[in-house]
């Protein structure tokens, strides 16, 4: 076994399982392996955050163990110089996020230099690292697998992604070092996070939702796996408030976010399906409210701008409020928006289903033939736009994901398809299947690509 010191608090993807990355050098039989492992299940896209690339992945379940297996791919075999630096960033890439890793090495090459700059960067973590020796065949080519001890990683695991030999052995193992998935409260409960900059009465929000007639407070409060996280009941469904107590600091309100609040509020958003971004109605929107917007938007999780303070504003329209808001929420025009008081209990049931109407949105499953019915007829209302004399192809397309909701389009050429029409696209989709409110992600693949 190599080196395996799992704790708990591995990344995993919002609601879900841990990931698991393969990495190595081009050529080892990553993405055989890959296949291998995920066996009939069809490998998933996913865009890589900040990038233009995409990456594969897939769920195993493995004896009622879950995971998410990651083929960090993106190396370019022909991309000679700078090659090291590839492999550094893939590794890092996946470092960042996994629960453990499989460092895929080829038997039939023996250990290159390649590998050992893998191996260099990996042996600074402390995940667990399976080292699987791949294209192990036959039996002689089991003996020669001794050389890769060399890397500093422990023992090396015969497989062969070919014939399917180790795989098992290797799964048994990997599932006994991943940390448990709470699946049931992960995905079954809608997770809602009030976040705002200090002052905008987040505290009061959250207390005038939990003393709300209609709400019933779990009777032991820090049931679920968080202490800080609030359980309760409101028409009949199991909710949890996700708090954001770190933020508040009253008395010292600078202008810009702290570095730290910011992290918080990113922690607190990403284990959230919805977000209740609240700002003070009577001081207007400000620059720290459109910063959390948009820490909540690039989380991807269902957004709701709540004005609090309404008591504030006798006489005001709320009408044009929502405008006044709306008309600097340009980057997010189907973001939901609600008015409320927290001091007076005012708006607080309207605002739960809301909330609630979001996150079921957010995991809607559109079947695929309105879907492509949709882009086709979308396609041709408005042509795409030409890109250097060519014009993408839509071929076809199909909801990968719920929660957020991902879609995948595959097109002639990815990369000849606007911005704007993109744009374009997300918003055909929200206005026919109802995603108000809900972050979609939209993921483009040329079809000559894998
Ligand atoms: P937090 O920092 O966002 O948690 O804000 P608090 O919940 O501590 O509230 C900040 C201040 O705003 C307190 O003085 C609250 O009494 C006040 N406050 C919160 N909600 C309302 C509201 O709906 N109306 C009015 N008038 N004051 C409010």
């Amino acid at each position: 076994m190599t080196k395996a010191t799992p704790t708990a608090k591995y990344a995993r993807p919002r609601g879900g399982a841990p990931v698991v990355a393969i990495v190595g050098r081009p050529n080892v039989g990553k993405s055989a392996l890959f296949n291998r492992l995920i066996g009939r299940r069809k490998a998933l896209v996913e865009e890589i955050a900040g990038t233009t690339r995409d990456r594969l992945y897939g769920d195993v379940t493995w004896h009622g163990e879950r995971f998410r297996l990651v083929d960090t791919g993106g190396l370019d075999a022909k991309a000679e110089e700078g090659y090291p630096e590839l492999i550094r960033r893939q590794v890092e890439q996946a470092l960042e996020e996994a629960a453990a890793l499989l460092f895929v090495v080829d038997a039939k090459a023996g250990v290159i230099p390649a590998d050992e700059e893998v191996a260099a960067v990996l042996r600074r973590t402390k995940r667990p690292i399976f080292l699987l020796a791949n294209k192990v065949d036959n039996e002689a080519r089991r003996e020669d697998i001794a050389e890769f001890f060399e890397l500093g990683l422990g023992e090396p695991l015969p497989v062969s992604a070919q014939h399917g030999t180790g795989v098992a052995d290797v799964l048994d193992r990997l599932v006994a070092t991943l940390p448990p998935f709470a699946e049931e409260e992960a995905i079954e409960t809608p997770r809602l996070a009030i976040v705002g900059r200090p002052n905008v009465g987040k505290s009061m929000l959250l207390n005038a939702i939990l003393q709300e007639e209609r709400v019933i407070v779990s009777p032991v409060p820090g049931t679920t796996r968080d202490a800080v996280d609030t359980p309760f009941e409101f028409e009949g469904r199991a909710i949890v408030l996700i708090d954001t107590a770190g933020l508040r600091r009253p008395g010292k309100i600078g202008r810009g976010l702290e570095h730290h609040a910011v992290l918080r509020v990113k922690q607190t958003l990403d284990r959230a399906d919805v977000a209740l971004v609240l700002l003070d109605a009577s001081e207007g929107l400000t620059a720290q409210d459109l910063h959390i917007i948009g820490l909540a938007l690039k989380s991807k999780t269902g957004v709701v701008v709540v004005a609090n303070k309404w008591d504030l504003m006798p006489g005001a329209s709320p009408a044009e409020f929502e405008e006044q808001v709306r008309s600097r929420l340009h980057f997010a025009p189907w973001a939901s928006f609600a008015i409320v008081s927290a001091k007076e209990s005012a708006g607080i049931v309207p605002l739960l289903r809301q909330a609630l109407r979001l996150y079921d949105a957010r995991r809607q499953r559109i079947e695929t033939a309105p879907l492509n019915a949709l882009v086709q007829r979308a396609v041709a209302e408005r042509s795409p736009p030409t890109v250097h004399n060519q014009q993408p192809k839509f071929l076809y397309v199909t909801q990968a994901e719920i929660a957020p909701p991902t879609f995948v389009f595959f097109v002639s050429d990815a990369s000849l398809v606007h911005f704007s029409y993109r744009r374009y696209l997300e918003n055909a989709l929200r206005a026919r299947f109802g995603f108000q409110g809900v972050a979609l992600r939209l993921v483009f693949r040329s079809r000559r690509q894998r």
